[in-house]
């Protein structure tokens, strides 16, 4: 594929932490998939940013297997890789330099305020960040600002990164010419998904998900475990439907919305058990995950076309970064 071309460009991606689930879908992949013929698409596997939580070699040294798994998600949701670029983060050394250049644009104090470092340092009991998870949305404005991306599609959670990208993006273009877009975050429908837990987010290291790659089987076992309403005891007690995962992930994974409105009528009412509710959402569950499961096994035996993916999309990220660093210090009047 060849750059500059004339469509707005979209930036985002994934770590390599483990398989995608049904918040990466609504937070991100959906949008991807439906802006994908609007846009250049940089999808990045963004797996220096592992590093900043996880830099053990058990970690490290599996994170290409991991890079691979989550390419054959994104073609299984329908990310066509004939028109989008999708690359791994490592083989862009060119986004370590601007990295650290943007580093000297935005205050230490400005990188602690970002309210996922402390979050993320609760959720994984980390008592002394790292610099490199301290600097965590200094590298992604770099990945952002790199590809020069007016639209960056992310769930809730990112938001507060996006305005740092967007803050570096007005510095830099101040301090030394209108070298960027100054790029806008797009969150998905559902902006965070809860975990069938009922925790705040659905997260791998949670361990409270529905993975796009789960078979009929386990999403059935997960959704007959899911949390609902804890203060109703029998199917005759009224139910709560607000806030209650069971009618979230309906709401958001059904496509049958007369079934919808009479489950949640008949809930409120103390006339449905947990059980019609809860195989009525495995079946939609497992409705919507059937063409991602069909394009799933047509791409899982093709392990040179995903090595390939990731090699020549990386090398034309790397071609756009270069071009985009040339310019940087052109204007800097570095070079
Ligand atoms: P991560 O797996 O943390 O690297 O996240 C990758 C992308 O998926 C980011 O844009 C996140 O905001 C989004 N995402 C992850 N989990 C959820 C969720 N439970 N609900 C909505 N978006 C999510």
């Amino acid at each position: 594929m060849t750059f500059p071309k004339s469509k707005p460009r979209i930036l985002t991606g994934d770590r390599p932490t483990g398989p995608l689930h049904l918040g990466h879908y609504v937070g991100t992949l959906a949008n991807r998939v439906r802006l994908q013929s609007d846009y250049d698409c940089f999808f990045i596997i963004a797996d220096l940013h592992t590093l900043t939580t996880a830099p053990t070699k058990d970690r490290t040294s599996t994170i290409s297997l991991r890079a691979r798994g989550l390419v054959l998600d994104y073609l299984s949701v329908g990310i066509d890789p004939s028109r989008c670029v999708i690359y791994q983060q490592s083989q862009v050394p060119q986004v370590a330099y601007l990295s650290l250049i943007f580093s000297m644009l935005v205050s230490v104090p400005r990188c602690q305020r970002v309210p996922t470092l402390k979050e993320v340092m609760h959720d994984l009991n980390i008592e002394k960040p790292s610099l490199g998870l301290l600097t965590y949305p200094v590298l992604q404005a770099a990945d952002i600002l790199m590809v020069k991306a007016n639209l960056v599609p992310v769930g809730k959670d990112q938001e507060s990164h996006i305005e740092v990208t967007r803050e570096i993006a007005d510095t830099f273009n101040k301090l030394y010419g209108e070298v960027f877009p100054v790029p806008e975050a797009l969150i998905g429908h559902i902006p965070s998904l809860v975990g069938t837990d009922g925790q705040a987010k659905m997260s791998k290291s949670v361990g409270n998900c529905i993975y796009l790659s789960d078979d009929e089987a386990t999403v059935n076992q997960k959704v007959k475990d899911m949390y609902t309403d804890p203060n109703r005891i029998r199917a005759t007690d009224p139910g709560k439907v607000e806030g209650n995962p069971v009618f979230i992930y309906h709401d958001a994974f059904n496509d049958n919305k007369a079934e919808i409105a009479d489950l949640k009528d008949r809930y409120l009412h103390g006339r449905v058990g947990d059980v019609e509710v809860k195989d009525k959402l495995a079946l939609a569950i497992n409705k919507f995950l059937t063409p991602i499961r069909d394009r799933r096994a047509r791409y899982q035996n093709q392990p040179a076309l995903i090595e390939d993916i990731i090699s020549s999309g990386s090398v034309t990220a790397a071609s756009v970064a270069q071009k985009t660093l040339n310019e940087v210090l052109a204007a800097m009047g570095i070079s």
